[in-house]
């Protein structure tokens, strides 16, 4: 059996693959469906809001949105931030267009920065005087 510290009661529970007791988990999704409730009834409020109004940390609100349980109605100014572009996004990690781009090419998922691509075309150049010298 494997039995560990809560991490947010310090109590000892049967570990079941949460880092919370049984009772914080439930107490966790309680705030949870209190954070959701104050967003359908109040569209706009931001992530700083909901945080503050819920006394849930904006660490796991976020936490919330990524894992894409909540989400920021359309009305609503602030959201989170695309993590490719930056844009403005209200649920998830990427926005739309990211979201594509990252389905249709993740190898482009990170840009080389201007160094890289000059090092990336030298060695372009170089492979292919390579292969006229050996014709
Ligand atoms: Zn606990
Ligand atoms: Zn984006």
């Amino acid at each position: 059996m494997d039995v560990r510290n809560c991490k947010s009661c310090g109590k000892m529970f049967n570990y079941i693959g949460h880092a919370l007791c049984p009772q914080c988990m439930s107490a966790l999704e309680d705030k949870f469906q209190e954070v959701k409730a104050y967003i359908q009834d109040n569209p706009s409020a931001n992530v700083t809001q909901v945080a503050e109004e819920t006394e849930v940390s904006v660490h796991q609100l976020k936490k919330w949105v990524r894992e894409e349980r909540l989400s920021f109605s359309d009305s609503s100014l602030v959201g989170l931030n695309c993590e490719k572009c930056g844009k403005l996004i209200k649920t998830g990690r990427f926005c739309e267009l990211c979201k594509q781009s990252l389905g249709n090419a993740l190898a482009e998922s990170i840009k080389p920065s201007p160094a890289e691509q000059i090092i990336a075309k030298r060695k372009k150049q170089n492979t292919k005087m390579h292969f006229l010298d050996n014709h």
